[in-house]
């Protein structure tokens, strides 16, 4: 790690009170030998997450968030590791070298101090709003808009009052000068450096809160002519746009559930107090990657609804690509022209908005609706120009199954056989080739690799390895010999073989500590060990552990032998005669590894 010493970790670690620190967040009832509750990560009804005191680790079994001490305190104050470090240490008075950190531990004490301003400047307006005459103009449009008390109260509305210093005034009064409020984007200097103004006023507020739920930043509404329409807090320590998405803190982690986008907070608010509450805003910015990323971890496809018009429409295109490439499933809601969905709720009702959303298109059968637009499909003329572009946009699908499905689909809609269709997009398929062989080394490509690999059996068996290894002493005194890192292809898997094959290595005695691996594990890679851990064990037998050992390394016999294979086809386009050698020797070895394998092996009962 670098920043502490293992022996300071190891104090921090024992010290801390596991129950003690997860109670703080959720009311924990003990059950059996752990401790069980609502999970402090994701909204549920039925207590799901789980505290194992005597290792010291915690696992829900709803969104599969888990780890040690350490990593619950990063997750939910969203610190670095180093920080939550500091941060148990000081809960549980274990003195730290001070000269090490004190840049680090600046910067993070700064962070939490905006995140204080911040909370108090929500409060503040939250109290403008609800208390003073000037904010009853803002409550009343609020009304006006349909929003519910509970909606307030949900999503922490407030009202930044029009006088130029209503935040400075009280900020003041509460101990916070104007210097600290302009660094967190609260307040703006005047030019001629004589003192501050506030930078919201007669806005309604919207908090902005981060996937922990500490206010980083505010988006404000004018509700008089000013421009924008729309003022965002500007860059600060805690907020970046494109890094995050309105009400992502309110809604369920579930793969299965689709996450709708949509543009305005209005929009978010009123789709959540309709029964939508799987609905984020994009902060008024076209989506990110960063924002894909974090999507990616709640849901494993998402409803783009944008505005009606150019700009919406632009925005769609783009945000469609990049949330494609992350690997989420992308459906596209067409509103009807000029409207947007807060219009449709208060104009048709929930039932309208919901029949929208079933009609949603995916990403293809959108992109071919696009492309008809203008063209005369009734004319022949027409109709080959359409079938030209509808090829070009049916040739980017990889997946067979789904090709098929649109192939049907557009031979019936243009009275055409689905067998010269299907001939035509083959062929201009193969005639990419070379094209689309450059596109599949991307690291987009690669991630779709090894997108599918989790459902292999060869994923299973790194998995149950991985446990067998840590949780029986037995196996791990002598399992060196037989295995060791670099054999196990899963991403996330990999990450903890790294760690705890060097852990065995340094460890002559054969002790680990479970709980410590986690030190050493991102966010992914710790929610993958502790799903690992919270699996139920398996009687341990020699057979079991051969058959592991042979079916992990075979997986990394034909990954490796997938991979040179896809470099030698590029290799063989750009004529690179070296490189074809190398990789053919490489190739011949990995074969015959492999063949040595299978001959040391009856084929393992561990099927996929
Ligand atoms: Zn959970």
């Amino acid at each position: 790690m670098g920043f502490y010493s293992d022996e300071i970790i190891k104090e921090v670690q024992d010290r801390a009170d596991i129950l003690e620190i997860v109670s703080e967040y959720t009311s924990l009832k003990k059950r059996g030998d752990n401790y069980i509750g609502l999970c402090p990560f994701h909204s549920e009804k039925t207590p799901s997450f789980n505290v194992d005191v005597e290792k010291k680790l915690f696992y829900c079994f709803g969104c599969g968030v888990g780890g040690n001490v350490f990593t619950f305190i990063m997750n939910k104050e969203n610190l670095s590791f180093p920080e939550a470090v500091r941060f148990l240490a000081d809960k549980f008075n274990v003195r730290l070298p001070e000269k090490i950190n004190s840049k680090l531990s600046q910067e993070f004490r700064e962070r939490r101090e905006y995140y204080k301003i911040n909370r108090f400047a929500a409060k503040f307006f939250n109290y403008c709003l609800l208390h003073t005459r000037d904010g009853s103009r803002a409550l009343s449009y609020i009304k006006q808009r349909g929003l519910t008390e509970e909606t307030v109260e949900k999503f922490f509305l407030g009202y930044a009052p029009s006088s130029w210093d209503g935040l400075i005034k009280y900020a003041r009064k509460m101990g916070i000068d104007s210097a600290t409020l302009e660094k967190a984007g609260l307040a703006i200097a005047r030019k001629d450096k004589q003192g501050h103004y506030d930078r919201f006023r007669n806005r309604l507020m919207f908090p902005i809160e981060d996937v922990t739920k500490n206010i980083i930043g505010f988006g404000g509404r004018a509700l008089d002519d000013s421009m924008p329409k729309y003022l965002n807090s500007p860059e600060t320590p805690l907020f970046s746009k494109g890094d995050n998405l309105y009400a992502l803190s309110k809604i369920e982690k579930d793969p299965a559930l689709d996450v709708i986008i949509v543009e305005g907070y209005m929009d978010c608010i009123t789709l959540h107090q309709h029964g939508f509450r799987q609905t984020v805003a994009s902060l008024g910015t076209a989506l990110t990657q960063k924002q894909a990323k974090l999507l990616k971890k709640y849901t494993g496809g998402v409803i783009l609804s944008y505005d009606a018009d150019a700009a919406g429409e632009a925005a769609t295109e783009r945000g469609m690509e990049i949330l494609a490439q992350e690997g989420l499933r992308v459906k596209i809601l067409s509103l009807p022209k000029g409207k947007d969905p807060d219009e449709i709720i208060r104009e048709q009702g929930g039932q309208s908005f919901q029949k929208l959303l079933d009609s949603s298109l995916d990403l293809v059968s959108y992109k071919l609706q696009k492309a008809k637009l203008g063209i005369k499909i009734e004319t022949a003329d027409g109709k080959l120009k359409y079938i030209k572009k509808a090829i070009d946009i049916l040739c980017q699908i990889n997946n067979e199954p789904e090709l098929e499905i649109h192939m049907k689909n557009l031979a019936e809609q243009l009275g055409i056989s689905v067998q010269a269709l299907k001939k035509e997009v083959y062929r201009k398929k193969l005639a990419n080739n070379g094209l689309q062989y450059k596109k599949s080394q991307t690291r987009y490509n690669n991630k779709e690799f090894k997108k599918i690999s989790p459902v292999t059996g060869f994923y299973k068996a790194e998995r149950k390895l991985l446990k067998l290894i840590i949780e029986n002493e037995s196996i791990r005194r002598n399992v060196g010999e037989k295995i060791d890192e670099r054999y196990f292809t899963n991403d996330r898997t990999k990450k903890i073989a790294d760690v705890l094959f060097k852990t065995i290595r340094q460890n002559t005695n054969q002790d680990i500590d479970v709980s410590n691996l986690f030190n050493y594990l991102d966010e992914e890679s710790s929610a993958e060990l502790s799903s690992i851990l919270a699996e139920r064990a398996e009687l341990i037998n020699e057979e079991l552990i051969c058959s592991l050992v042979t079916k992990v390394k075979e997986g990394y016999f034909k990954e490796s032998i997938v991979k040179v294979r896809e470099q030698l086809k590029q290799a063989e386009i750009l004529g690179k005669r070296e490189e074809i050698n190398q990789l053919l020797n490489i190739y011949q070895q990995l074969k015959a590894e492999m063949d040595e394998l299978n001959s040391h092996t009856t084929p393992g009962k561990e099927g996929a």
